[in-house]
Parts: structure tokens; C-alpha cells; sequence
């Protein structure tokens, strides 16, 4: 089976990189997410503690579960809360507070304008008063940037509807919750506004080496941490004129040495790149269509690299590096290097 290699030395470079901007370790809340973006979740929990992180945010309970002995704390960005110490879960709305366990920590979400999660702003009064008559222990509040990789001044829009949310929410709040945390920043937040006074960063796409702003705005440099290997199963001589693969679409202009790799989209490769040929890191062109299990390079190599850089990647898909890693099987073998 295809296998995917992690770079832990970049990853720690990345890591690094957004140490010196919070100015502790301790402020990043690594974004392990759907299997880590498909890096592995187990793995990079792990890689992650290594480095001397102490925060994680995920999207299930049951995420979490898998990678508590490697944090002190998780916030879980979408699962119904329970009473956990070691944990924290995101209210998305106000339902999310009438369904919330009592004693559960919970760290409410505010829209701020990207109208996708959170309660209103003229909401958050009640939402308090709720969180409190319902017996859940509000740990902090929160909000997401819908703009901040992109070109304009939206980012510090929402930042300042923010910044009210953090008022209002102090004002009504009155002391009665302790030590509440405030955080909105996400990776190109991170990257476009200093950090040094945020309770913490909620780092997803920076950690695994890609950024998304457009290169005016570029501080910092990341190196991609997956790489995407498959492994030679079998070589033939190809004549000039025969056809490969399903369709025969591919039509050999000479011939050739091609072998089959063991890819294809039942491992989370795209299929619709076919249409364009998608060349890999090395250079080789995929010939004709990708089968479930299958492509077809013109080469005779054991074992062929087909992305170390999913942006890279991404826009040959036409999509974004988050999708091109996501995607990939989680059974696909992860190794360190
Ligand atoms: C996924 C996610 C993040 C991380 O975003 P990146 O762009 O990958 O840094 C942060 N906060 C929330 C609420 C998210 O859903």
C-alpha cells in the first residue's frame, strides 16, 4: 500500500516558527482535527508533546479520547459536551447549552461574521445567563476568522466585533466565571497579527507547513511535514500507440516502461485529476485515468513520491492543501523521518 511520510524535523521547524510568535509553548492549542489533517492523529499528538506543546483541539469526544494522555487539556470543536476536566467543548449555539451535561467545561462560540457557528452577539447576554442556570462551567469564549488568509481589511473588522464580544461577555459575566480565556486567532491570524498577548492560538494548517496567504503578507517560513509514497507492483513494456489503463485513455506516443503504483482513489487520491494529468513531485505525469486502487507512471523506481508539498499539489487539483491531506486514508501506513 501507498505509505505517507512525516518530517518531524519540520515539523518542530514550524512549530518553532509559532513559538516565537505566542512566546510560549504553552499558548498553542495544535489543531489535531479530522486524523490531524491527515497526517495521523495518534502520531502527531504525540509528535506534538514531544516538542512540549500542552493544548489540542479536535472536533469529537471520541477524537479526543484517542490523544488525552498527551495534553493537559483538548478542546473539542463539535461533539455534544460531557463532564470532563481534562476537556473542554465548544458551544456552537444556544441548543448547544440546553444539551450540554451538567458540570461540562464549555467555551462559547460567538459569531462574529462569518455566520457559519456560534451564538449571535446579542445573544451572548443570555447565553451566560443559561450557561450559568444550566450548571456548566464556562471556560472561555471564542470566535473563527472567515478572511484572515486573504487580502483585505476583514480580519481586523472581525477582530474588533470580537474585542465587543470579549467586553459584553466580561460586563455580563461579572466575575462570576474565573479565569475565563478569549481566542479567535487561527494560522493565518497567527501569521498576520502579533500573538504575544493571546490566551492561546488554535494552530491547524501553519503547524503542517502551509500557509495560505497571498505572498505580500508572508513572515514566517513553513516546510510541509507529509509527503505521499507509492510503491512499484508491477512493470511492462508499453508499444507505441497501445492504451493504458481504464478508458484507454492514455495513448503511449513512443514506447515505453511503465509501471503500476499502488494508489488510487479508494486511498483519498483524487480521481478528477485525470483529467488535467497530474505530475508528481518527481516529475512524472499520471498516465490516463486513476483506478481505486492503481495509477500508472512511466517509470520502473520502487517506490515514487507523488506530493511533498500539498499546496503545491492543491492547486494542480484545483483545491487547497487542507482538502489534498485530509482526505488520505486513514489506513494508510504514516512513518516518521
Ligand atoms: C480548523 C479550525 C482552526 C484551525 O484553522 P487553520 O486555518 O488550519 O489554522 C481553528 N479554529 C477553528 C474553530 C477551526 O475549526
Amino acid at each position: 500500500m501507498a505509505f505517507i511520510k512525516i518530517n518531524k524535523q519540520n515539523f518542530f521547524h514550524n512549530l518553532s516558527q509559532f513559538t516565537n510568535r505566542t512566546g510560549s509553548k504553552d499558548n498553542i492549542a495544535i489543531v489535531l482535527k479530522d486524523n490531524a489533517y491527515g497526517h495521523g492523529l495518534e502520531l502527531m499528538a504525540q509528535l506534538s508533546q514531544e516538542f512540549g506543546l500542552t493544548q489540542a483541539v479536535v472536533r469529537t469526544y471520541k477524537e479526543a479520547k484517542l490523544i488525552k494522555p498527551y495534553f493537559k487539556h483538548i478542546l473539542i470543536l463539535g461533539d455534544k459536551a460531557v463532564k470532563d476536566d481534562s476537556l473542554s467543548f465548544a458551544l456552537n449555539s444556544m441548543e448547544d447549552i440546553t444539551l450540554a451535561q451538567k458540570g461540562s467545561n464549555v467555551e462559547l462560540k460567538v459569531d462574529t461574521g462569518m455566520h457559519r457557528n456560534g451564538v449571535a452577539m446579542e445573544e451572548i447576554e443570555e447565553a451566560i445567563k443559561l450557561i450559568g442556570k444550566r450548571e456548566l462551567n464556562l471556560m472561555g469564549v471564542m470566535s473563527h476568522n472567515r478572511s484572515a488568509d486573504e487580502l483585505s481589511s476583514e480580519l481586523f473588522w472581525q477582530q474588533k466585533n470580537f474585542q465587543k464580544a470579549v467586553d459584553v461577555t466580561i460586563l455580563y459575566n461579572n466575575n462570576n466565571f474565573k479565569n475565563l480565556r478569549f481566542h479567535s486567532f487561527n494560522s493565518a491570524t497567527s501569521l498576520r497579527l502579533p500573538c504575544n498577548k493571546e490566551s492561546i492560538i488554535r494552530l491547524g494548517i501553519g503547524a503542517y507547513g502551509y500557509s495560505h496567504l497571498p505572498s505580500i503578507y508572508e513572515t514566517i517560513k513553513l516546510k510541509p511535514v507529509l509527503s505521499l509514497w507509492a510503491k512499484r507492483v508491477a512493470t511492462r513494456e508499453l508499444k507505441k500507440g497501445q492504451r493504458v489503463g481504464y478508458g484507454g485513455e492514455f495513448i503511449a506516443p513512443k514506447d515505453m516502461t511503465i509501471s503500476t503504483y499502488d494508489l488510487g482513489y479508494g486511498d483519498g487520491w483524487m480521481r478528477s485529476n485525470s483529467l488535467k494529468r497530474f505530475i508528481t513531485s518527481d516529475g512524472l505525469p499520471i498516465l490516463g485515468r486513476v483506478s481505486m486502487d492503481y495509477i500508472i507512471l512511466e517509470s520502473s523506481k520502487d517506490e515514487v513520491c507523488i506530493f511533498d508539498d500539498a499546496l503545491k499539489a492543491g492547486e494542480q487539483l484545483e483545491t487547497i492543501s487542507y482538502e489534498v491531506t485530509t482526505q488520505l486514508d486513514r489506513d494508510i501506513k504514516r512513518v516518521v523521518t
